[in-house]
């Protein structure tokens, strides 16, 4: 970084939050360099990219059927190849995981985009980062907001507000939440991400998993963390500390911006495609508490975290498979809590485990969940004309 240039790898290039950081990279060209991208099956897409961007090595998780000058090698060595200022973990689910261990044993700075890993293994990530003096820098909204909120303060917050738009469907009742239809759950009113991480925030399974991840990302117990319902998404999280002070970070809701602040930290830059806050047009800023009662997603979640060990692995894993059968249009709304939970507890678990432990306990509720749907047909409705998107 000699010249002022950051070299950044990209793990996830071709999912949402991947491809809004090449949007960054590609305003901001005359300070970074992409040396490294991972890809998972769009071939296509991969290929535009690598073709746009020149890394030296690449990965996807398919044969390529494309020929570059880049190198095909594994995510784990474009992860902690020394040339690489900046590793941005943007895959989803637990693929990341070992790519972003090897990226903090290299000691490189690690831009966060995937909340799982935090979840699954927070405690042996942020050990981790510590002991290579590694820094994780988050790129989820909320998280950057608390950052960003605490930068510059000596002391420790007392109290984290960590907000949620509350998704589509904060105000139905329990019979309308039972006849969501996948179609539905996938159009946010706020926020434009991709499809699983849109399910969860309907389901409330997102903020829970925010939760867990503030946890670790600051080391704040989870009694310091309160959730805010607070409609807009302009106002991204809170931190209160021990005089009474709040401080907040507002924006427009657009993912760009915490990518390029994890980017460019510690310094700021402007980008005239960021778009800009109008109070004035917003007018009004809510806020309100959140109702855990009608979100068994949110409940489960921040239960897991509180008892720790592998129950927020089996949190991840359960909420991913459940998730993917409905947005296959196999299982209910309120179903994805249901398997969550019988797996939740089902699951025996563990205490301070290890990577293997915890991988185990991912896979034993995967096959766990899998298992509960073709086994127990009640959970899985006959496909309504709504359902397959094919009603009014
Ligand atoms: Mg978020």
């Amino acid at each position: 970084m000699d010249d002022g240039i950051k070299k950044i790898a990209i793990l996830g290039s071709t999912g949402s939050v991947g491809r809004q950081v090449l949007e960054i990279i590609r305003v901001l060209s005359n300070r970074f360099q992409v040396i490294g991208l991972a890809g998972g099956e769009n071939l296509r897409l991969l290929e535009k990219q690598i073709r746009e961007f020149k890394p030296v090595m690449f990965y996807c998780s398919i044969e390529p059927d494309f020929t570059c000058k880049g190198e095909f090698v594994s995510m784990e060595q474009i992860a902690n190849h020394p040339e690489a200022d900046i590793v941005v973990i943007a895959t989803s689910g637990k693929a990341g995981l070992g790519p972003a261990l090897a990226a903090l044993r290299a000691g490189k700075t690690v831009a966060l985009a995937n909340k799982e890993l935090l979840v699954m293994a927070g405690e042996i990530v942020t050990m981790e980062a510590k002991r290579h003096q590694a820094q994780i820098l988050p790129i989820d909204s909320e998280h950057s907001a608390i950052w960003q909120c605490l930068r510059g303060e000596e002391s420790k917050p007392q109290r984290i507000l960590l907000t949620a738009s509350g998704g589509p469907f904060y105000r139905y009742s329990q019979l309308q939440l039972g006849e969501v239809t996948t179609e539905q759950a996938l159009s946010h009113p706020t926020w434009e991400m991709g499809r699983k991480i849109t399910i969860d925030s309907a389901t409330l399974m997102n903020k829970g998993l925010e939760v867990i991840e503030a946890h670790w990302l600051f080391d704040i117990p989870f009694e310091s963390i309160e959730i805010l319902i607070h409609p807009q998404s302009i106002v991204h999280s809170m931190v209160e500390f021990v005089d009474g002070s709040v401080k907040a970070q507002l924006s427009f809701p657009d993912m760009r911006l915490p990518i390029q602040y994890a980017l460019c930290y510690p310094e700021r830059l402007p980008n005239s495609e960021l778009p800009r806050l109008n109070l004035s047009k917003i007018q009004y800023l809510n806020f309100e508490a959140v109702d855990l009662s009608r979100f068994p997603c949110l409940r489960l979640a921040l239960h897991a975290g509180r008892r720790g060990g592998t129950y927020p692995a089996v949190l991840c894993a359960a909420d991913e498979v459940a998730v993917g059968f409905f947005l296959s249009h196999q299982i209910g709304f309120l179903d994805i809590a249901s398997l969550v939970e019988d797996a939740l507890e089902k699951h025996q678990g563990i205490t301070k485990p290890t990577l293997d432990e915890i991988r185990q306990a991912d896979v034993w509720a995967r096959e766990y969940v899998k298992h509960l749907c073709v086994r127990r047909p009640h959970f899985i409705p006959l496909p309504s004309r709504e359902r397959l998107g094919e009603g009014d």
